[in-house]
């Protein structure tokens, strides 16, 4: 990679103990040689005026010439250097403005007046219910934005009018002056028109001269279903404007997923939970669940335990890229009653008599790992 680049020195034709100036003189005189309105689809020309522009940016800066000097095209690395081999005309144009100057005045675009720009993205929000995720929805939603003023079709200036050429430039929409005892020219882009080379004496009076109001639109918006809390629908050219011709910025509508009483969401699936007594746990029952299609019965086995989960595969909600739908996920809240009346009580302590005799597996397990526990610190104590 290195090895193929020529010496920036031979590339400008200067000597090496060559000056400041001598450079700047060099490197003007290449890229008016190779400039590409005087070498129209040349593709050498092109190579030569971005390898001297790359030359100039290292001979022209003390450091990097320095660094140069020493370890030759090696020194560069990490040096901020600019790739000009993907780099625009324009764009090197205006990185070396001062130098240019005028000598290319009708070719430069650099000047912000005059460019076509993309107008900028907009985010507005899209509220969601769980069933419309199930399913994706078209919505029309209303948001503001900033549109061409209708007065004055965005020109700024009042029907009517027209621009004058700014008196400050002239017109140019650069204002120049002379440097080095005139050896080259400062041209900067003009302060008073921003580079467009004309001012507005009669503002629009509906936008200030601004060219753009700010206006409510109404859209429809297609929203895909399984679409997540977040997410974004991009709508493209519902943003605002491009300036100059250019085109407008997209929308981006954030969409938001509005809680359900019951249903919570967990990626595709939904879970619920759902509260049964303690008899129905043990016992085993048919209980009814909220869904999102409506009511739904379910099967509780017997010796249901709490917290534990029961699936109803394909009643979530469909993955937005699949389309498969997640599970319907019911945990069990077994719920000890706090209020027992007579009966209730008479029943449950005998019962528990029965309990006594048969031992819960669980509880076993429990129970016998207690024990141990229990000896163990024991042990642990006496030792000590
Ligand atoms: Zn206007
Ligand atoms: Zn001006």
């Amino acid at each position: 990679m290195t090895t193929t680049k020529r010496d920036y020195y031979e590339v400008l034709g200067v000597s090496r103990d060559s000056g400041a100036e001598d450079v700047k003189r060099a490197y003007r005189r290449m890229a008016l040689k190779y400039h590409p309105d005087k070498n129209p689809d040349n593709n050498e020309a092109e190579q030569k005026f971005k390898e001297s522009a790359e030359a100039y940016e290292v001979l022209s800066d003390p450091e990097k010439r320095q660094r140069y000097d020493r370890y030759g095209h090696d020194g560069l690395r990490g040096a901020g250097m600019h790739d000009f081999s993907r780099m625009d005309f324009n764009d090197i144009f205006s990185m070396f403005d001062d130098i240019f100057g005028g000598a290319f005045g009708g070719r430069r675009q650099g000047s912000a007046g005059h460019r076509r720009a993309r107008g900028y993205d907009i985010e507005t929000q899209i509220e969601l219910t769980l069933s419309e995720v199930l399913t994706g929805v078209e919505k029309s939603i209303e948001f503001k934005r900033r549109d061409l003023c209708e007065h004055c079709s965005g020109r700024g200036y009042e029907p009517g009018h027209s621009p004058q050429p700014c008196p400050h430039c002239g017109g140019q929409g650069q204002v120049a002056q002379s440097g080095m005892g005139g050896l080259f020219r400062m041209v900067t882009t003009c302060p008073h028109c921003k580079g467009k080379g004309s001012v507005i004496t009669d503002p629009c009076k509906k936008c200030s001269g601004q060219g753009l109001t700010i206006k409510k639109r109404v859209l429809s918006v297609k929203v895909p279903a399984g679409v997540k809390d977040g997410q974004a629908v991009r709508v493209t050219n519902e943003g605002e404007p491009g300036q100059n011709g250019g085109p407008r910025g997209d929308l981006y509508c954030y969409v938001q997923v509005k809680s359900h009483p019951f249903l919570l969401r967990n990626d595709d699936d939904l879970v619920v939970r759902v509260p049964i007594g303690f008899s129905q746990a043990a016992l085993g029952a048919t209980v009814e669940v909220p869904s999102l299609s409506g009511r739904r019965e379910i099967t509780i086995p017997s010796g249901t335990q709490h917290g534990s989960v029961l699936q109803v595969k394909g009643q979530g909600l469909p993955n937005l890229r699949s389309g498969r739908r997640g599970a319907l996920l019911v945990q069990i809240l077994v719920e000890i009653p706090k209020k027992l009346n007579k009966a209730q009580e008479k029943l449950l302590r005998e019962f528990a008599e029965t309990e006594d005799k048969t031992v819960l597996p669980e509880s076993k397990g429990f129970l016998e790992k207690l024990k141990k526990y229990f000896a163990g610190e024991r042990k642990h104590e006496q030792k000590e």
